[in-house]
């Protein structure tokens, strides 16, 4: 298959990206988040391509991305008050609500379940493909299932190209990691996927949230609601470790982002300490490469100097976890591009966003992490 490459600020281009859609055909296009892999959500056929275009297992569902509120009616059988609350404060932006699905959203875009997760991005190539097109569009990230995410056009054509029909190039991405997903279909709204909009401000507009305990803990045998959680993702092609603290640099025993509900405040002398990290990134960096590997070590502003062995990559500030997530895919994908087959990463603790960052890179991990 040809794939076309497309310019979101192209009007032409954008009306051929959207008649692909209407046609049944495969378009990845710009999120604020992620890059997506869309098609027109109530079209069967048209979605089960996206499995097969990504490789990706048949009951991983899809999100379905609409342009107006309105389209809620459409898709859902029921939308509670809380629904409507969150759609108004966080909508258009990174937050998909899931609730029960009507019949007219078949079983490939929600991958044999009964509800459907919706989400309203802001990106505006987004809401103008989905305008243009006349359709609701079911779109997942557009890599390749397993590797990271994409964040920008390249990134898409890396895995996508010859596999899908157009690909849109809006530039690199903003926010960088997916959207958050809270669960609204039954019981209380529970978090099944952390992300840019945080626990503390889903609570501040519908009180008491919960999170899927199979996030907290991400090695209990607890099977997660978003069934896609329960693959691996994201991963580079060496073999991710994270090296962590467990000492906060006051002292105390630091546990830890995995609550995303307690934000540590890394002035407060509460974050975790990171000379122990360096140290141990150091002594497993050079024994590593005088066994003959390529090792990439993933770190922050802070702390790239500090490391004496190995290919440094920075992914973002200690101190602003929002530059950590815009960079975090593109840094995993950059150890691939280096042919890392070995890689080190410090944690990136202390950030209101540690939560949902650290939940992408201990999946990057296949869980590997060395307490230090
Ligand atoms: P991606 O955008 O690639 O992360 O894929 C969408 C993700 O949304 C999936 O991996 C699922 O975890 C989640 N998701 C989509 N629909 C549902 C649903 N109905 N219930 C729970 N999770 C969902
Ligand atoms: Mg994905």
């Amino acid at each position: 298959m040809q794939t076309l490459f497309l310019k979101s600020e192209n009007k032409e281009d954008m009306i051929k990206a959207a008649a692909i859609i209407k046609d049944g055909g495969l378009v990845a296009f710009p999120t604020e988040t992620v890059y997506g892999l869309g098609a027109d959500a109530l079209d069967a056929e048209a979605s089960a391509k996206i499995y097969s275009a990504k490789g990706r297992p048949s009951d991983n569902p899809l999100i379905v991305h609409i342009a107006e509120t309105a389209a809620v009616e459409n898709l859902a059988s029921e939308v509670p008050d809380k629904a409507k609350t969150l759609m108004e404060a966080f909508w258009p932006g990174p937050l998909t609500i899931i609730l029960k699905k009507k019949t007219c959203v078949p079983d490939t875009t929600t991958g044999g379940l009964q509800t459907v997760a919706i989400r309203m991005p802001s990106h505006p190539a987004a809401l103008e493909l989905i305008r243009k097109s006349g359709c609701y569009i079911a779109a997942p990230s557009a890599n390749t299932s397993g590797r990271p995410s994409p964040t920008t056009a390249e990134h898409v054509a890396e895995d996508m190209t010859g596999r899908i029909d157009a690909i849109i190039d809006g530039g690199p991405v903003g926010i960088g990691i997916e959207s958050t997903i809270v669960d609204l279909s039954e019981g209380a709204p529970t978090i099944l996927r952390p992300g840019f909009i945080t626990k503390k401000m889903l609570e501040d507009m519908i009180g008491e949230v919960k999170i899927d305990p199979a996030l907290e803990n991400p090695d209990s045998t607890a099977r997660p609601k978003a069934p896609g959680m329960r693959y691996t993702h994201y991963a580079p092609k060496g073999e991710l470790t994270i090296v962590e603290s467990s000492i906060k640099s006051g002292g105390e025993l630091y546990d830890d982002y995995r609550m995303l509900d307690d934000i540590p405040d890394p002035s407060g002398g509460s974050a975790p300490s990171t000379a122990s990290v360096i140290n141990a990134i150091n002594d497993i960096a050079s024994n590593a490469l005088i066994d003959g590997h390529r090792v990439a070590i993933l770190t922050t502003e802070e702390n790239a100097d500090c490391f004496e062995a190995g290919h440094v990559i920075t992914v973002g500030s200690a101190s602003d976890g929002g530059t950590v997530a815009a960079r975090l895919y593109a840094a995993l994908r950059e150890c691939d591009a280096y042919g890392a087959d070995i890689i080190l990463s410090e944690a990136f603790a202390g950030t209101d966003l540690s939560g949902a960052i650290m939940n992408r890179l201990i999946k990057a991990a296949g869980h590997r992490v060395i307490m230090v």
